[in-house]
């Protein structure tokens, strides 16, 4: 019998079409579900897409693929992942390849990858955008794990991946351990900024010029031909034009306004204050999908707040529709800066070596957060692999340059019509603090000195000081 190039096992939507899309791409794929209806109905179904290998047990699975066995774990992350881990690691033997191409956090997979390492095994963490589609017709991979791995997946992963314009395959080996599974997180969290920054788009029209949904879409349609081209505007023109069958009315409005999350975007920032990084973006996204699933509280709030807004309104139609596109690219640009600091920061931490430009050419196709000026980031890098932030590349700061003035009115008017903007918002703050002269934290430092003695550098003489507050309050050395 022939024996399978690479396994899946796992076979819920995601593992599903993962094997569809090896064996559309000529290889032979064996395939196995904990629940063996889930394998027998892909092969019923899709068996003529390709050469399948269904085995209804774990050992007829590994049994059916050549040596080094290379098997794709694609099932729920976290304590469902380790135990299958943990029954292949029974069959399985030294040289042999475990790819978790599932959502799992990089922490996991770097305990995961040495307890393997030390059996022998290649133990690699892959992410996989592009939801269920993506997986079936090309996502974007981002496998860690060894590099010499790589050598025989990167091939098998490269001919499914989406292909970006030029054909470029979207993806690339990105770091030992963890590496793969951390960029796929911090992916997950600019798609997280991405959409919440949409979102207040879509109110700060909604509310402040009074459209519908159907007029929201047109707008939305128009600014996906030029800078703003991204899958994530279209599929939002999309779904404003809704209809509901049932009323008749646009399907935004009948839908419940709670935001699901499922831990992603909180991983994210999480690691961002472990590093020490401000992905104020992510940030303001993930606790807007929080403050959204507060029911209890915004009932309570709903009527007792007052707004205060007066009679505020805005007149300029067009120009305020022009403004809000251009503060929705400039704070768009911050949370990607935001997100390549974070991927920097977490590359010197655990000393994984990525490739900045790399990433923005991974995420060109396939993926949730595809968009056309990838392209200008991954740009941006190649003229500068050490720029400091993405927001210093010429490109970028002239880009900003021109939308900075409608980027303030969009904030300001959103504080006066009382729409809540907080990525926006931040985003501009993040902005500010960057460019800022001087910023408050010095005042910071002395009130640190003062209850706690906590010291603070001067500007003018090198050195650690400390005033003796509650003294003659003169400065020693400390
Ligand atoms: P899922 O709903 O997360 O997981 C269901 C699969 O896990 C089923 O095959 C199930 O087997 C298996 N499973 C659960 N517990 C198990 C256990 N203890 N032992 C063996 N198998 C077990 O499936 P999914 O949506 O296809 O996602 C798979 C992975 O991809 C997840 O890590 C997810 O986070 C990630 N991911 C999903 C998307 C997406 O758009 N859905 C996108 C990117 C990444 P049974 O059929 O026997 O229950």
């Amino acid at each position: 019998m022939a024996l399978a190039q690479i396994g899946v096992t796992g076979l819920a939507v995601m593992g599903r079409n993962l094997a569809r899309n090896f064996a559309r791409n000529g290889f032979t794929v064996a395939v196995h579900n904990r629940s063996a209806e889930k394998m027998r109905s892909l092969i019923a179904e899709h068996g003529d897409e390709g050469d399948f290998i269904g085995s209804e047990s774990l050992e007829d699975f590994v049994a059916s693929l050549q040596v080094p066995r290379t098997v794709v774990v694609m099932v729920q992350a976290g304590g469902p992942t380790d135990a299958v881990i943990d029954q292949l690691t029974t069959l399985l033997e030294p040289g042999d390849i475990i790819v978790d191409a599932g959502n799992a956090l990089y922490t996991d997979t770097m305990r995961r990858e040495k307890d393997l390492a030390a059996k022998g095994l290649h133990f690699v963490g892959s992410g996989v955008s592009g939801g269920e589609e993506g997986a079936l017709l090309g996502p974007s991979i981002m496998p860690g794990g060894p590099a010499e791995s790589y050598v025989t997946l990167g091939p098998i992963l490269e001919k499914i991946a989406a292909k970006a314009e030029d054909g470029t395959p979207c993806c690339v080996h990105i770091g030992p351990d963890g590496a793969g599974h951390f960029v796929k997180m911090v992916h997950n969290g600019i798609e997280y900024a991405d959409m919440q920054l949409i979102g207040e788009a879509y109110d700060l029209l909604r509310t402040g010029l009074d459209l519908n949904p159907a007029e929201i879409a047109e707008i939305f349609a128009e600014w996906n031909q030029g800078d703003l081209e991204s899958f994530l505007i279209e599929i939002t023109a999309e779904v404003l034009r809704q209809t509901d069958a049932r009323t008749g009315k646009a399907l935004v409005d009948v839908i419940k306004d709670e935001a699901g999350q499922k831990g992603t975007g909180r991983w994210t920032v999480k690691s961002a204050l472990d590093l020490g990084v401000p992905v104020t973006g992510i940030a303001e996204a993930t606790f807007a999908r929080a403050i959204s699933s507060q029911v209890k509280q915004r009932e309570a709030a709903r009527g007792v707040l007052t707004a205060s807004t007066g009679d505020f309104h805005i007149n300029n139609r067009e120009g305020f529709i022009e403004d809000v596109r251009l503060a929705l690219y400039a704070s768009k640009v911050v949370a990607y800066a935001q997100g390549f600091d974070q991927i920097r920061a977490a590359s010197e931490e655990f000393g994984w070596d990525i490739t900045l430009g790399d990433m923005a050419k991974i995420w060109r196709a396939g993926c949730i957060i595809r968009a056309r000026f990838l392209d200008r980031i991954t740009q941006a890098f190649e003229r500068d692999a050490d720029l400091p932030t993405l927001l210093v590349d010429p490109y970028f700061a002239d880009e900003i340059a021109e939308g900075v003035g409608a980027w303030r009115r969009v904030v300001a008017q959103s504080a006066l019509t009382g729409v809540p903007a907080p990525a926006f918002a931040s985003s501009l703050a993040y902005y500010d603090s960057l460019r800022a002269e001087r910023l408050p934290a010095a005042l910071i430092q002395g009130q640190r000195d003062f209850f706690g003695a906590h010291t603070y550098k001067r500007v003018d003489v090198d050195g650690t000081f400390h005033t003796l507050w509650s003294g003659d309050r003169s400065e020693v050395e400390a």
